[in-house]
């Protein structure tokens, strides 16, 4: 027999996203006594930027993960299930478990999804073979493993065309790399190659040009607009699309860091909140769906036309649970969100690169320095700041 739960606010995914709106709408209104559900079916939450750093053998990934009862807030109700469908013109949604949840507002976040099988043959050869990716809890510890026992050969890492999530992210592990073999006076024997399907390595050209003189001094020549399309583990062979020549280019390596394609997950694409490319259709401003106006969206999964990280949600939630309250209320929704996003580029042990930008591409530091330039500090940063800010201030609605 099937259910139907009825709550005021439903959340899908309790991802960073879910949790940070949800804690704010907690923290900052109270007084109002919202009926919240969180829909999430997994036990976990995982601080996905330490992914990095535990692939580049900092932290053990133990470290980025917690249990997400821990994080559902006070008075907030936890459904420990799958979403599967939409109703948008009925105001329901459908469960895996055949339930249905009513809503009057509903906030759409489940991330990204990773299309680890539109590369043919990653899934059978991950984690084996030299073959690993920051990309997944699962196997980021092989990340590390391998750096760590190449003695010799090619260290092959790729990047696949956007949107992914934190684009940044495929050249902090291969620079932490270089970093690692040059550190242990191996550098001279192993040659560190880097194939990303874009025709460079970074938007803002800010730090573009900052990135380029890292490339520079480490002694790696990209392979521009090359797409990582097969991957044959027993061969220890990476076989590319160069998008330039059409054709197909076979590299061997000895170890691979391999980054997937990514695209909405495919409950959203087949419903019908989602826009032409499959992302939940939100005003790029106010966050509130195009058509449905009780639906809202934020994180990974929206559409919001900016580069998928945990720092953009920091800005793009006290804009979502602002105007959110002004559409309960009948009033004009006069939040907006200028596209902010962050991404600390680690480039070794020991320095960092913190890119901050808006819509525009136009920088939008946070301190009085410049940020394009490599900083110690600025990797302090990362490894204890930010995770602070992450599960005591945004989880907890307090930044
Ligand atoms: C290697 C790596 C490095 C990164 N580095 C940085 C960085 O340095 N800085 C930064 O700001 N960001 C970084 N990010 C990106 C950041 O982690 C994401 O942008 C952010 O977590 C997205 O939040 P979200 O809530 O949209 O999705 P997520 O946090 O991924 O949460 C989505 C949630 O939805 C749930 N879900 C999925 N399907 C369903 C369903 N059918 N029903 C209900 N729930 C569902 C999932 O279980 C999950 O809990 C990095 C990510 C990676 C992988």
């Amino acid at each position: 027999m099937t259910t139907t739960h009825k709550h005021q606010i439903v959340i899908v995914g309790g991802g960073t996203a879910g949790i940070t709106v949800a804690a704010q709408l907690q923290r900052k209104h109270q007084d109002r006594n919202f009926d919240i559900v969180i829909i999430e079916p997994s036990e976990k939450h995982y601080y996905q930027p330490m992914w990095t750093l535990v692939g580049g053998g900092i932290f053990p990934k133990e470290k980025s993960c917690r249990d997400e009862k821990d994080y559902i807030p006070q008075n907030v109700k936890w459904l420990k299930e799958k979403v599967v469908g939409f109703h948008p013109t009925d105001n329901f949604i459908e469960l895996g478990s055949g339930d249905k949840v009513a809503y009057e507002f509903l906030i759409v976040c489940p991330g990204i999804q990773i299309d680890w099988h539109k590369i043919d043959g990653l899934t059978d050869t991950l984690g084996k073979n030299g073959v690993c990716s920051n990309y997944s809890y699962e196997t980021v510890h092989k990340t590390w493993e391998n750096i760590h026992s190449l003695k010799e050969g090619v260290a092959l890492f790729t990047q696949p065309g956007m949107p992914i999530k934190c684009a940044g992210a495929p050249q902090k592990a291969l620079y932490l790399a270089e970093d690692y073999f040059r550190k242990n006076n191996l550098r001279n024997k192993v040659d560190v190659q880097f194939a990303l399907a874009g025709p460079r390595i970074f938007g803002v050209e800010k730090y573009r040009n900052a990135l380029e003189h890292v490339l520079e001094r480490k002694e790696i020549n990209p392979f521009y607009e090359h797409n990582l399309i097969a991957v044959r583990g027993e061969s220890k062979e990476a076989i590319f699309m160069d998008l330039k020549n059409q054709k197909e280019v076979v590299k061997k390596f000895d170890m691979l860091h391999a980054v997937p394609p990514m695209s909405s997950p495919d409950f959203i694409k087949q419903s019908q909140i989602a826009d032409k490319d499959g992302w939940v259709d939100v005003d790029k401003y106010t966050t509130q769906h195009n058509t449905f106006k009780n639906i809202f969206s934020l994180g990974d999964a929206s559409s919001l036309p900016t580069s998928r990280t945990g720092a953009a949600i920091r800005k793009e939630a006290p804009v979502l649970v602002e105007n959110l309250i002004s559409y309960m209320d009948g009033k004009p929704l006069n939040a907006k969100y200028d596209g902010y996003s962050s991404c600390p580029i680690v480039t070794g042990y020991g320095s960092l690169i913190l890119a901050e930008f808006d819509y525009d591409g136009t920088p939008a530091e946070t301190f009085p320095f410049d940020q394009a330039q490599e900083r110690y500090s600025m990797y302090l940063l990362k490894l204890y700041g930010l995770p602070l800010l992450y599960w005591e201030g945004m989880l907890k609605g307090r930044a």
